[in-house]
């Protein structure tokens, strides 16, 4: 049976670790997110995740070899998949190409989800983290149970300072500068689809179902 993946693209808030796990309850997919790769690396210690930490401690970017040393490990053996957080280059897209290659696959889309830079700011204005566990909730799409308490530890949530609304349109514009050439790069290979990502989180999952045609 041939391997075949999915990528998801789209800017932060955007929604696609949530698509993302849905494919992965409904359909199988194997969600592969590089956030989560690395944090699990560096949380069990091995020799990537020792290497990774060194440059998240600085605040410095993981260098590319690191995470496809990541994403090629997590693709073994796996028959379908869907990408959240990589490729986020051209230079990691072709070398994702040539992993492919390498175990008989292929990328059979790239979607992009797609939604304007005022929602992203209004989503991710509405991030909260707890000081405490870490864990991140959104009093517009998973608030927490009780009024702006964590679930877990009951602390009250805070808004993180990089959630602010500068540093959001700062990010995005980086964000847009960085993918574009990506954008492109899957345009040119017949294999972008955008879907309109400002819709509810149910809507966007049946579009991307019928993109993918359910497997
Ligand atoms: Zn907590």
């Amino acid at each position: 049976m041939e391997r075949i993946g999915i990528i998801l693209l789209g800017p932060p808030g955007s929604g696609k670790g949530t698509q993302a796990k849905e494919l992965e309850k409904k359909f199988g997919f194997v969600h592969i997110s590089t956030g989560d790769l690395l944090r699990k690396a560096v949380r069990e210690g091995t020799p990537v995740g020792k290497i990774a930490e060194k440059y998240m401690r600085e605040g410095a970017l993981v260098p590319d070899d690191v995470i496809l040393k990541l994403v090629n490990e997590a693709l073994d053996g796996v028959d379908k998949f869907v990408l959240d957080g990589f490729p986020r280059n051209t230079s990691q897209a072709e070398k994702l190409d040539d992993m492919m290659r390498e175990k008989s696959g292929k990328i059979t889309k790239a979607i992009l989800l797609e939604v304007t830079d005022d929602e992203i700011v209004r989503r991710l204005l509405a991030r909260r983290v707890c000081p405490s566990c870490g864990r991140v909730y959104n009093l517009i799409t998973s608030p927490p149970k009780d009024d702006n308490k964590c679930d877990v530890c009951g602390v009250q949530l805070i808004r993180r300072s990089d959630d602010n609304e500068d540093t959001i349109r700062n990010r995005l514009s980086v964000y847009r500068n960085e993918t574009a050439p990506l954008i492109d790069y899957y345009e040119r290979k017949g294999i972008l689809v955008k879907i309109d990502a400002e819709k509810s989180p149910d809507e966007v999952f049946n579009a991307i179902v019928r993109v993918i045609g359910a497997h």
